[in-house]
């Protein structure tokens, strides 16, 4: 079976299962992740916002064409990386997802990232960071790769928090500068 496939089934185990059925209730749909299951770079965002939930993609909104901008930067497209969220339903009124509902979509998660394999897994803002290195402080962590269980992992700010604050999106286009350096030395296999 292919990425995509095994994908889908876990997006219909989250539909079977019940995860979040109080999201659920007031969403569009299940926003699994886009772009291509094969690259060697997964982004995770934090959960899906309006222009997410109508379309089924997640990062299509404001912050998501700040994203592909900052991709054109190192040269890559959409078609090159895989984009998901923790969170795969849209909470209403775009509030923060709660502990226990990043807690309850991360094993599904996890799964997913089992079958992409990912060289390299770059969460963007705070509470992606925090799900994946927990003693993570974003302000000074920020843009150094670290590895933990033989997986490595990039924080990064999250883009929609760099749109109307220019300085710390010249930090994020500087982070991202990074990302090629820290693949070639990933497929090298030099990062401790
Ligand atoms: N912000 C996120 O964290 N994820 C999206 O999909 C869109 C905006």
């Amino acid at each position: 079976m292919d990425k995509q496939a095994q994908i889908d089934q876990i997006k219909q185990r989250i539909v079977d299962e019940n995860v979040c059925s109080h999201l659920a209730a007031s969403a569009t749909q299940v926003v699994m992740g886009d772009g291509n299951p094969d690259a060697p770079l997964v982004f995770i965002g934090e959960a899906p916002g309006k222009n997410e939930d109508l379309q089924g993609k997640p990062f299509v909104g404001a912050a998501g064409k700040f994203l592909e901008k900052m991709l054109a930067s190192i040269g890559m497209k959409r078609q090159d990386v895989y984009i998901t969220n923790i969170v795969k339903y849209r909470p209403p009124e775009n509030r923060d997802p709660t502990d226990e509902e990043k807690a309850a979509f991360l094993p599904y998660l996890e799964d997913q990232l089992k079958v992409i394999k990912p060289k390299l897994i770059i969460t963007l803002g705070r509470h992606s960071g925090m799900a994946f290195l927990p003693n993570l402080r974003i302000s000074r962590d920020h843009g150094q790769p670290k590895k933990l269980n033989g997986q490595v992992y990039l924080p990064l700010y999250h883009p929609a928090a760099a749109l109307y604050n220019s300085g710390m999106r010249e930090t994020l286009l500087d982070d991202f500068a990074k990302i090629p350096r820290i693949l070639e030395i990933i497929n090298k296999q030099i990062v401790n």
